[in-house]
């Protein structure tokens, strides 16, 4: 069979549309999922995730788990949020088969403590930590899109300050960062790519949503430029 031109045109035209609603459909399904870590520990990871968009269609949850000092993912899992649970149908949640429970080769990892994060239909919706010196509680809360800088003890980033912090402490890398203490208050805990910080200096041009990182040599701080992310808070 051979078509014509215009038969050709009317095809495109066709399949274009299709995939456009094809698109469309994803983005609305993308938008539909809703849901929560209830615990990460050493055996693994609970809790549910709900299809608002039909309630007893399981969705495929994808949990992936990054090493917070390294910044490496250690592994990405899935599972189905499938298993009943009397409390998600006393939410309402369906008939309450939104529940997922899936076990976590933690040993498998090595050391250290590890960010987990949960995504349905591509969308994350629920992190926590886990590892090491870290509450099974802890739960991070974003504090939205900070605009991250990066200094050093060295005489133009810190003056005559060097390494002594506002608050009276040793600046250590991958430890302190300075903030506006009216947005975020000494000696908070603030996750940023992967690492958990601590607020124990001030700098004259870090205000309002800027956190500056401090980095052992100048060179390193060079590198790290400026970078708007999201900053976690560590409850
Ligand atoms: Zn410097």
């Amino acid at each position: 069979m051979t078509l014509t031109v215009k038969q050709i045109h009317w095809l495109s035209g066709a399949l274009l549309m299709m995939a456009f609603l094809w698109f469309g459909a994803l983005n609305i399904f993308a938008a539909q999922a809703s849901g929560i870590i209830d615990y990460a520990d050493e055996t693994g990871v609970r809790g549910w995730a709900f299809n608002n968009t039909e309630a007893d269609q399981p969705l495929e949850v994808k949990v992936v788990i990054t090493n917070q000092a390294s910044g490496q993912t250690a592994d990405e899992l899935t599972t189905q949020a499938s298993m009943y649970r009397e409390d998600l149908a006393a939410q309402g949640l369906g008939s309450g088969n939104c529940g997922f429970d899936i076990s976590v080769p933690w040993e498998s990892y090595g050391e250290g403590a590890f960010l987990v994060e949960t995504y349905a239909g591509g969308q994350r919706f629920s992190t926590k930590l886990y590892g090491k010196g870290i509450p099974a509680a802890s739960q991070l809360r974003s504090l939205g899109v900070f605009r991250t800088t990066a200094y050093c003890p060295c005489r133009q980033c810190s003056g005559g300050w060097g390494g002594r912090t506002s608050t009276g402490t040793i600046a250590k890398a991958n430890h302190t960062i300075s903030v506006d203490p009216r947005v975020i208050p000494y000696g908070t805990r603030i996750m940023i790519n992967g690492i958990i910080y601590t607020a124990e200096d001030r700098g004259g041009g870090v205000k309002g949503n800027h956190i500056d990182i401090f980095f052992n040599s100048h060179g390193e701080t060079r590198s790290y430029g400026l970078r708007n992310v999201e900053a976690f808070l560590v409850q």
